[in-house]
């Protein structure tokens, strides 16, 4: 994957302070010495999937949407559910979001796969720089005290569900080393898979698949990513109108978050979901030849150098010719900027 952006010097990924970020994804291998009691998958299974909902459902389309409305106990739920799957704190993970969809793909957008896959993957989370929660972005949410304790104390939640699973695992089989091999399996080994699927969507989802509506950033629609993370891979269907509780935009767009949150709202712990509208679903489709400010800039000025230098290679493109044509190209990457900004600014990513 070709990086079009640069990192500052001081993005960075801080390897020392990373270390334990490492060393979850070896704790796991301890259960090859204890060995694992079935229901350690079974625990796996479930708290993947649950943990899943609360970041895609919460921490995702409530926190950083609003996509949908609740009562102020299962809006604390969903923060403590969602801090359990460490990845940081709910203000610092929802404002972070809020900025990706205010500067997708354009170069201070901070975990853009233009950076570099693994930069979009796992690498900004552990730079130094993005570790303070961006209060200006989620002012609605940060007025609630007990959501501001969570965020600052995230360690919290994970390790009182580490806790309780290794306390179930001791009575399941009735030795620590049994409870040992269970909180092994069902609380840390599922917690890899439930980072890298979540990170996909911030970098594979913006590389691999299709594009059906024309948005200024490079979001795909993947059915894959979409199974991984319970509906979140129809990224491209999000980027164009994140505003709804529904990700998969279609029948057959599988999205799990959105069907959990429909029982929800049948049980009236959830409610005003919001839809796409009608006139949404058939705008800026590519397929009826919107322009897709996304695509162009991703490529258009690498096909500009490559035909550039096979001329200059050629000698069809003299010394001086070519220091004008890559001024005209800086000036137009500019423009080009500043026309996907104006769009963004129009687009805010929660309509509070
Ligand atoms: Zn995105
Ligand atoms: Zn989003």
């Amino acid at each position: 994957m070709s990086t079009t952006f640069q990192n500052a010097p001081d993005e960075r990924v801080d390897w020392g302070a990373s270390l334990p970020f490492f060393v979850l994804h070896l704790i796991p291998l301890g259960a090859l010495y204890t060995g694992v009691h079935w229901s350690g998958w079974v625990i796996a299974a479930v708290l993947f999937y649950v943990r899943v909902f609360f970041i895609t459902g919460g921490f995702h389309r409530y926190f950083a949407h609003r996509s949908y409305q609740t009562n102020r106990v299962f809006q604390f739920i969903l923060a403590f559910g969602g801090t359990t799957a460490i990845q940081k704190g709910v203000l610092w993970w929802a404002a972070h979001h809020r900025h990706h969809h205010k500067f997708s793909d354009m170069a201070e957008d901070i975990h853009s796969p233009k950076r570099g896959f693994w930069w979009s993957q796992v690498n900004w989370i552990l730079c130094p720089k993005y570790n303070e929660t961006r209060w200006e972005l989620i002012p609605d949410f940060a007025k609630f005290p007990e959501l501001r304790f969570i965020n600052k104390h995230a360690w919290l939640p994970p390790t009182l569900l580490g806790g309780a699973v290794l306390l179930l695992g001791y009575w399941i089989t009735g030795t620590w080393k049994g409870a040992w091999g269970i909180c092994l399996v069902g609380f840390f080994l599922s917690t890899v898979p439930l980072w890298h699927s979540t990170f996909f969507v911030n970098s594979l989802a913006h590389v691999f698949g299709k594009r059906r509506y024309a948005t200024r950033d490079t979001s795909r629609n993947n059915l894959f990513i979409a199974l991984l993370t319970g509906g979140e891979g129809w990224h491209n269907n999000h980027h164009h109108y994140m505003a709804s509780a529904r990700q998969g935009f279609f029948w057959w767009e599988i999205d799990t978050t959105y069907y959990a949150l429909v029982c929800l709202s049948k049980l009236g712990i959830v409610s005003n979901l919001r839809q796409v509208p009608e006139r949404m679903l058939n705008r800026h489709l590519i397929k009826h030849g919107a322009t897709d400010l996304g695509m162009f800039q991703k490529h258009w000025e690498r096909a500009v150098r490559a035909l550039a230098d096979a001329q200059t290679r050629t000698g069809e493109l003299a010394a001086d010719q070519r220091k004008a044509l890559e001024e005209l190209v800086a000036a137009t990457k500019a423009k080009v900027e500043e026309i996907a900004k104006l769009s963004s600014s129009k687009e805010p990513a929660v309509e509070v």
